[in-house]
């Protein structure tokens, strides 16, 4: 017999919080869930992920439209969904809004003692040390593309799991070579990088959990569940503890590497809107719509969310700071910000800052087509500085540097002189919407649009081959010395190529997946990479962290060629071992003898190839820039 009691709100005197919807005790589980449009909640609890005769808990309503019940005893195991009667009828059932533990494929959230899904040492785990946002370097993957390849090497393959594997190696048992080429989290060591950007992890809908062995692929950006990991990156989808459990281990793992870990976030829209849990509870609150009712459609998703509204912004602060304190993320990447409203930017900031300022924020400046919204309060690129710590994503340098995706022009590492001021601009992290450094996110690819290889192939078709790498190594180094925070899009290292598909959203393995035999067969490139970013965290030059500082200590010098760029970071006695760095960018196809500050000078990086314990000494007032290619020097 069940012994089901009704409650007052037990949050006396202060407003519930969304993500208390079920709290277990072994004694009690007690429910609160929030409706504005209810006449009737019931939270129905099932024995079985997938059994039909359920106990019902009639819910009270509270102040503030929260509903609450409990039911004694331990429940831990069981299954619940909760229901809302309006408008003469019972809404279909849903795990709620907040669920943090689901049934395979979300569809129901279970009741489980969330302190045993902490891994061994989980209190101890700790964000490894961070001192300036542009101090980091960002590497994306999906967590399927970077392990899923039959040379990784790692057991778990597409997993959580396979990120918690130490000492992985490419397996050449079917290559034409032999070594200990490292995999895996490994690798990620290896080459510098010091965060990790995850593409989405919590629960997405468009993998079917219970048809893993077909290999379907997604990238996931059609949220189910905002809070419990995906299912199918897990040991176990039927397990509900089993998904959390093993998303902590990945992240304890990183850490434990050195490695802080960024979560992509997508509350711009959901994949429908009465097949979800925000428009089961209450239909419509959550979105936008037009002033002819029908829902707004500012992601091309079909729906917009409304963080104007105050139970939706609350549910955003709500679950990055979740996020935050239950899985120890260090970062959340916000998919198409612009839908988002600065004050609830803000307020995420103001939130995060509670639990730790650098955990970072950052995202996407824009939307796919125009929100529901005056567009002065949206969290557009434009408007960046008006959200202090809160990064976007600069298409400026971007496109500058490769080209726009809505065209197959060049930029200026492909030849393109009519970017040159365009990339000066990026370099100094574009001061005019971005506020300060740290809120430019300096990148040129990631996993939307070509893969650099590719960008380049098609821009620069009639390049041969030695010039198209010349290009890539060039716009990524622009990138790796600009005064913005850095991202890389995880393989480009690898030379990966995505065979001309600019849109992978559900591309094969074969398409996504991360090319670990490229680093033997391309590990030139891969050195240069790994080499570059060494020479970014050597030289506080290149991420001098301020505005000010920016523009006290760099200047361009001026050059007769307009394929070449001459950037100056200069006076650092006291911020950098050298007392001046010169980045002299030449995007054009012929060597440049370049005219310099008379000095002596550490080469770092010439004609391709770059070593941060620098590559011989050089005294001289002009210096050789090759054809596509950069000369860094550092002055002694
Ligand atoms: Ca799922």
């Amino acid at each position: 017999m069940l012994s089901v009691a009704l409650m007052a709100c037990s949050h006396s005197g202060k407003q519930p919080k969304l993500a208390d919807e079920c709290i277990y005790n072994p004694s009690k589980t007690q429910f609160c869930f929030w409706s504005n449009a209810a006449e009737q909640m019931e939270v129905l609890i099932y024995d079985e992920a997938d059994s039909n005769q359920p106990s019902v808990i009639s819910l009270a309503k509270g102040d503030n439209d929260f509903w609450t019940g409990s039911i004694d005893g331990d429940q831990a195991g069981k299954f619940y969904t909760v229901r809302s009667f309006q408008n003469g009828e019972w809404a279909p059932e849903s795990p709620g809004i907040f669920a943090k533990a689901v049934s395979i494929n979300g569809q129901r959230a279970a009741i489980i003692d969330m302190k045993a899904t902490n891994p061994e040492g989980w209190a101890q785990d700790k964000r490894p040390a961070m001192t300036d946002p542009t101090d980091i370097v960002v590497y994306e993957t999906h967590l399927r593309d970077f392990t899923i390849s039959p040379v990784s090497g790692v057991a778990h393959k597409g997993k959580f799991l396979a990120l918690t594997e130490e000492g992985t190696i490419i397996d050449h048992t079917n290559l034409q070579f032999r070594g200990n080429w490292s995999t895996g989290i490994d690798h990620l060591k290896e080459l510098g990088i010091t965060h990790l950007q995850i593409l989405p992890m919590f629960d997405y809908g468009s993998i079917d959990e219970t048809t893993l062995a077909k290999n379907n692929y997604n990238w996931g950006y059609d949220p189910v569940n905002y809070n419990a990991p995906e299912g199918g990156y897990s040991s176990d989808p039927a397990d509900p503890a089993c998904r959390i459990r093993e998303a902590k281990q990945m992240v304890q793992a990183l850490h434990k590497a050195g490695i802080r870990v960024i979560m992509d976030v997508v509350y711009n829209h959901t994949y429908d809107v009465m097949g979800c849990a925000l428009g089961r509870v209450v239909p419509k609150y959550f979105y936008r719509l037009n002033e002819d009712g029908t829902f707004a459609n500012g992601s091309g998703c079909g729906n917009e969310t409304a963080s104007d509204h105050e139970m939706m912004r609350q549910f955003m602060v709500e679950s990055v700071c979740y996020w935050a304190r239950e899985y120890h993320i260090d970062g959340f990447r916000f998919d198409l910000m612009g839908i988002h409203d600065q004050e609830t930017m803000r307020a995420i900031r103001a939130a995060l800052d509670e639990i730790d300022p650098t955990i970072l924020t950052y995202g996407e400046g824009w939307a796919a087509m125009a929100p529901a919204y005056p567009y002065d309060s949206l969290a557009m690129k434009q408007w960046t500085y008006k959200m202090p710590r809160v990064g976007a994503f600069s298409d400026d340098i971007r496109n500058a540097l490769i080209g726009s995706p809505f065209d197959h022009e060049r930029g200026f590492a492909s030849g393109n002189a009519a970017c040159k001021d365009a990339v000066m601009r990026g370099l100094i992290a574009c001061p005019e919407w971005s506020g300060e450094p740290m809120q430019h996110v300096s990148y040129i690819t990631c996993h939307d649009n070509y893969c650099l290889r590719d960008r380049i192939e098609v821009s620069a078709k009639e390049d041969n081959w030695e010039n198209q790498v010349r290009m890539n190594q060039l716009a990524q180094t622009a990138v790796l010395v600009s005064q913005g925070m850095t991202f890389i899009y995880g393989g480009e290292e690898l030379f990966r190529t995505k065979r001309g598909i600019d849109n992978s959203y559900q591309s094969p393995d074969s398409i996504n997946t991360i090319p670990w035999e490229n680093k033997v067969f391309f590990n030139e490139l891969y050195e240069y990479y790994r080499h570059m970013i060494a020479i970014r965290r050597a030289h506080k030059g290149f991420r001098l962290g301020s505005a000010e500082a920016v523009q006290e200590h760099v200047e361009f010098l001026p050059t007769e060629n307009k394929h070449l760029i001459c950037y100056h970071i200069k006076n650092l006695e006291g911020i950098d071992s050298a007392k001046s760095l010169l980045v002299l960018l030449n995007g054009g196809a012929k060597a440049i003898d370049a005219e310099i500050p008379e000095g002596i000078y550490t080469i770092l990086a010439f004609d391709g190839e770059a070593n941060e314990a620098g590559m011989g000494d050089y005294a001289g007032k002009h210096i050789f820039v090759e054809p596509y290619s950069a000369t860094i020097l550092a002055e002694n």
